[in-house]
């Protein structure tokens, strides 16, 4: 009996002795800090393997980052990059899970989602680079961590794209929607090298994409016209054949890298001269790798494309 209580008596002494340095550790985050990606673990819906999986939000944030940016951009615009995706998906996590994902946050597909690279995928695209390339990234989304982009508070819609013409895209000319950090703004560092192509089509291949889409096109005599352009130069309104259409529609219809072209039609096709890659609102990624070879850190980049935005941790 009087062993018993003195057991009783020294349990009694050792759960607080145990537990209360526990607690205090878990609440100043020592044992398990939520906001720190390595320690949290997520669910990704893996759309080549159609299933969930399961991963630290550290190695999410790697594989995106590798998907969505040149892994030899510099720090910086890697460092933005990864602070694009942890907003992203901290706004899509906020939001609950997808039905489209078997409620996880995030699905691989770019077209849904953030693309993403599995390691796997990584090592296939990077070589015998792969060391190099995965560190780089690490140490970017580790420099970062636990950073996101608010705007009155809230995570932002993180949007980015390739390469702009020279000014970024207003989300309400683009998707006719007025989001007040998602304006146009100066991207000049993004001309040079590689910012036009032409992309080229027969009167055949140009004839039957159009009639694809518009059944009603006069295909005759080949012509076409812009007829306006949105305060960044993208191309607002054209005609083509007798059919109008606003220059994203014909940057579907055509597969041109960006919406900001000339044509010119002949009697042999048609000749997109085209300026810049995506849907041009957001982040250039081009112009954020050329803003960190000019010295800016990624708050700096962030903070250009977006505007009015602060930095926040998690
Ligand atoms: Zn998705």
């Amino acid at each position: 009996m009087r062993l018993l209580k003195a057991a009783a008596v020294m349990i009694a002494i050792a759960i607080p002795i145990i537990a209360i340095p526990y607690f205090f550790a878990a609440s100043a985050g020592f044992l398990y800090d939520k906001a720190d990606p390595r320690d949290r673990t997520v669910e990704v819906y893996d759309v080549e393997k159609g299933e969930k999986v399961t991963m630290s939000l550290f190695d999410y944030l790697c594989g995106a980052v590798a998907a969505e940016m040149p892994a030899l951009y510099g720090d910086e615009a890697l460092k933005a990059q990864a602070v694009a995706c942890r907003t992203y998906y901290e706004k899509r996590a906020a939001a609950g899970g997808s039905d489209a994902h078997d409620g996880a946050a995030v699905c691989t597909s770019s077209s849904h989602c953030s693309a993403f690279l599995s390691e796997e995928r990584q090592k296939q695209r990077w070589g015998e680079k792969y060391d190099l390339y995965r560190k780089k990234i690490e140490n970017a989304v580790s420099a970062v961590m636990n950073k996101v982009i608010t705007y009155n508070g809230a995570p932002i819609d993180a949007v980015y794209f390739s390469r702009s013409s020279g000014k970024t895209e207003n989300a309400s000319d683009v998707w006719g929607k007025n989001v007040p950090y998602l304006v146009s703004v100066d991207s000049s560092v993004d001309a040079g090298d590689g910012l036009e192509k032409t992309v080229s089509f027969t009167s055949d291949e140009f004839s039957e994409k159009l009639l694809s889409k518009y059944p009603s096109a006069d295909i005759s005599d080949l012509s076409a016209s812009v007829n306006s352009r949105d305060g960044a130069g993208y191309v607002a309104s054209l005609t083509l054949c007798g059919v109008t259409m606003t220059g994203r529609e014909a940057k579907s219809l055509f597969s041109l890298p960006s919406a900001d072209f000339d044509i010119t039609t002949a009697e042999n096709g048609a000749v997109f001269t085209v300026r810049g890659k995506g849907h041009g609102v957001g982040m250039s990624q081009y112009g954020a790798n050329v803003m960190a070879s000019l010295g800016y850190g990624f708050e700096d980049i962030i903070k250009h494309y977006y505007t009015g935005v602060e930095i926040t941790d998690v």
